[in-house]
């Protein structure tokens, strides 16, 4: 069996590296980056040249359908960067910030785990180049303005403050401010109205930062941010109270992507953090841009499972920036498959050849909707410590019967040592030119068409029903002129369906959308099936219970 130290201990264990020893790996020189410390640094977007990524080797990191058992994309992510770069080619693994609200609530950091991490790691988890904190402001600055026009009659936009949608943020799992009244303490505070908190993650400047180009298109779409109605109906947006030029001034250093390392002294992008449920969730575009200029190969990740994060990868980020990957490679683990397939959550350690067997088919649906995107497939195995031989022959075989390559990836294990037979299998995929990427849908095609495009072919769906309200929205987004956006749908990731109990490859089923909310700047509408959660709350033992740091600044206890 594998027997690895903790996450933090491994990272600890690492001797890292001059930023500027990464920074050359790169070609780039220490004058070439903005050195934030010893171990960071932010990359000035004049690196980027657009030819060069254009011809880029884009990789996506997808997996099956999210379990509690996880899955472990951004350690595959990691671990297959490491594998190329053994392999000799020129690899940069791009991924995303962690948020704070994980790192002390259940799901822990975001920088990989065991042999294949990012570093440093500890900061990477805590504020890292600050980048949140700028989101944080820039949303807030806006949300400032809203309440102060409210306030101020003679310079009034005539806005009705029961049609703000627009939230404050803040980067921390505290379900007590979900819902709100502010503007109490008299005439001389505000005007009293409901209002609330989403986590920064859930923030709309988050997701318009993540497909900026530049500082112009940045400012575009952060004057398109939907504020509210007027009393007598008319649309108000962020530019009518001229808050773009302030709130792209505040990210001014938040829009250049961040440089670390790898355990093994690989260079690293991470950039942003959108939520995968209600934005894109993925990295920004031009981190993947920095990273294609950069190397040969970029490996990404998109948050959930293929259904949600590689479906808006493919249909919002790729089309919106021109992306075209040359492989996805699907993360299954032995574990998950079983849960899919019945297994109880608490005996996935115990060999269960029958239930691996049971849950294959939520994997099987995943490759095809890869095929539907015309980007070729290739199935990791994520090994854990419990996985047996038989039940690795199982998957084995299946994939085989679909035509379809397939590596166990022990990057947990043993880091890019353990990624080699899958780093060649994407090579492999990427030098056949297998992928011609086509996305799903047009643009331009009506709503209804795009949402039920999407529920049919890659949930499975039988058919979609819209209830009134979001009938009503429908009628909204086409009075506004925004039926040319794509769709970010929000769903649960613990199934194909909307509904989180059908576990495996459910079929027959009907999706609901149950309102469907404008994300004008970000540039898409998202239709809501079922509760969507934007600030979630910490659990009965919050992991932050486990943190402390020592009198030489030394961190224990993040994962
Ligand atoms: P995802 O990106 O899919 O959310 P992560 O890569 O962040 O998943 O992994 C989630 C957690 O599971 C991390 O704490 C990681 O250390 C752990 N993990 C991932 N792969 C393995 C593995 N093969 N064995 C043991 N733990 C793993
Ligand atoms: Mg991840």
């Amino acid at each position: 069996t594998l027997e690895v130290p903790n996450d933090l201990e491994i990272a600890k264990q690492t001797q890292l590296k001059h930023i500027i020893q990464i920074a050359a790996k790169l070609g780039l020189e220490p004058d070439d980056i903005e050195m934030y410390g010893k171990f960071k640094a932010k990359l000035p977007l004049s690196i980027i040249g657009k030819e060069k990524a254009a011809k880029g080797n884009l990789i996506l990191v997808s997996a099956i359908s999210p379990t509690p058992a996880g899955e472990g994309k951004t350690t595959v992510s990691i671990g297959l960067s490491e594998g190329l770069n053994r392999l000799g080619k020129k690899s940069v693994v791009v991924i995303r910030e962690p948020s704070l609200g994980p790192v002390f609530g259940i799901k822990g950091g975001a920088t990989g785990g065991g042999f294949s991490q990012v570093l440093p790691m500890e900061d990477i988890n805590l504020h890292f180049t600050g980048d949140f904190s700028a989101v944080e402001k820039a949303h807030n600055l806006l949300a400032a303005l809203i309440d102060n026009n409210l306030q101020n009659k003679n310079n009034s936009l005539n806005l009705d403050p029961r049609t703000i949608s627009l939230k404050r943020v803040m980067d921390m799992n505290d379900r007590a401010l979900r819902n709100i009244v502010i503007g109490l303490g008299g005439t001389g505070s505000g005007i009293p109205r409901e209002s609330g908190f989403d986590i920064t993650a859930a923030s709309e400047v988050m997701a318009i930062l993540c497909l900026s180009e530049d500082i112009e298109d940045l400012k575009n779409r952060l004057g398109n941010i939907f504020v509210g109605y007027t009393f007598d109906r008319k649309p108000i947006y962020a530019r009518h109270l001229n808050a773009q030029g302030a709130m792209a001034s505040l990210l001014k250093d938040a829009l250049k992507p961040n440089l670390v390392q790898t355990i093994e002294g690989n260079p690293a992008i991470i950039h942003l953090g959108p939520f995968a449920n209600i934005a894109q969730g993925t990295n920004s575009v031009l981190a993947t841009n920095m990273g294609l200029t950069l190397g040969d190969y970029t490996v990404t990740e998109a948050g959930f499972g293929f259904d949600l994060g590689a479906e808006k990868f493919f249909d919002i980020k790729c089309q919106s920036a021109g992306l075209a990957p040359k492989a996805v490679v699907i993360t299954a683990t032995i574990r998950a498959l079983k849960y899919h397939g019945g297994a109880a959550l608490d005996s996935l350690k115990i060999p269960d050849p029958i239930a691996l067997l049971r849950g294959l088919p939520n994997l099987e649906k995943h490759l095809e909707s890869a095929k539907l995107f015309n980007v070729t497939p290739v199935i990791a195995i994520n090994l854990f410590a419990s996985d047996t031989e038989e039940e690795i022959n199982i998957l084995k075989e299946f994939a085989e019967e679909k035509g379809v390559k397939i590596a166990v990836a022990n990057v947990w294990g043993a880091g890019g040592e353990g990624a080699l037979d899958l780093a060649e299998k994407v090579i492999e995929v990427v030098e056949a030119k297998t992928s011609n990427f086509k996305p799903l849908y047009t643009w331009d095609m009506p709503v209804i068409t795009k949402i039920e495009t999407i529920a049919k072919n890659i949930y499975g769906a039988a058919n979609v029903e819209f209830s009134q309200k979001a009938r009503r929205d429908l009628k909204t987004i086409s009075n506004l002129g925004l039926e040319g956006l794509p769709v970010c749908m929000a769903k649960t990731q613990k199934s194909l369906s909307d509904d989180p109990a059908l576990i495996g490859r459910p079929r027959n089923f009907t999706v609901n959308v149950r309102e469907i909310e404008i994300a004008s700047g970000a540039g898409f509408i998202i239709p809501i099936t079922g509760d969507m959660m934007r600030m979630p709350g910490l659990p009965v033992h919050p992991a932050s219970e486990n943190i402390d740091i020592d009198n030489e600044g030394n961190i224990y206890g993040l994962f």
